[in-house]
């Protein structure tokens, strides 16, 4: 059954791999371990979320920074981002507030001159569009959450979505490290 999900929804978002987790804590968390965030480092993200976006930074060791949010749309603010881009910055972690995704043209294009990563905090947003794009079909990681009171839920339950080597390296952390 977790296969199928899995397949399913790789397919309908038009993912390149996904991975099926306990939670979508549990998908932040290992991002952060794949982005290898440790005590010198910093995660931007948003005030305006669940309180796991940020525990999952500090579960690593890393430092929270926060940037704050457009007033209209609730979404974090591009503007704040740069402020915040620091030598010790390496990852973007935006939230997709309520369904609604963020400006991820503009957040991209800065992650990308900056040389920092960027991982989506997607727990309210399936099913959601960038003009004829899915969020969880770019090249960044994005953590679906199916809990009880999501957009889509079985209950319990996350969805790892991005780029295949990273997810087939997720799968085998998520497993304790083995293979098959
Ligand atoms: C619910 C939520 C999470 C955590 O999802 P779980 O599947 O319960 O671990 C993470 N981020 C945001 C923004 C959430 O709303």
């Amino acid at each position: 059954k977790t296969k199928e999900f899995e397949e399913k929804f790789k397919s309908k978002v038009g993912a390149q791999a996904a991975l099926a987790l306990n939670s979508c804590t549990a998908g932040l968390h290992l991002a952060m371990v794949l982005h290898k965030i440790g005590p010198e480092d910093e995660v931007i993200t948003t005030p305006m979320t669940f309180c796991a976006t940020a525990n999952v930074i500090e579960h690593q060791g890393g430092n929270v920074v926060l940037a704050d949010v457009d007033p209209e749309t609730l979404l974090i603010n591009p503007i704040e981002i740069e402020k915040k881009i620091s030598k010790k910055t390496k990852v973007i972690l935006p939230v997709h507030y309520a369904g609604h995704p963020c400006d991820m043209d503009t957040i991209n294009r800065m992650a990308k001159k900056h040389g920092v990563a960027v991982v989506e905090d997607a727990a309210h947003c399936m099913p959601s569009k960038i003009g004829d794009k899915w969020v969880g079909s770019g090249s960044n990681l994005a953590l679906f959450s199916f809990y009880a009171n999501k957009n889509m839920t079985t209950g319990e339950g996350g969805m790892m979505t991005g780029p295949q080597a990273l997810v087939d390296e997720a799968r085998v952390l998520a497993l304790h490290g083995m293979s098959h």
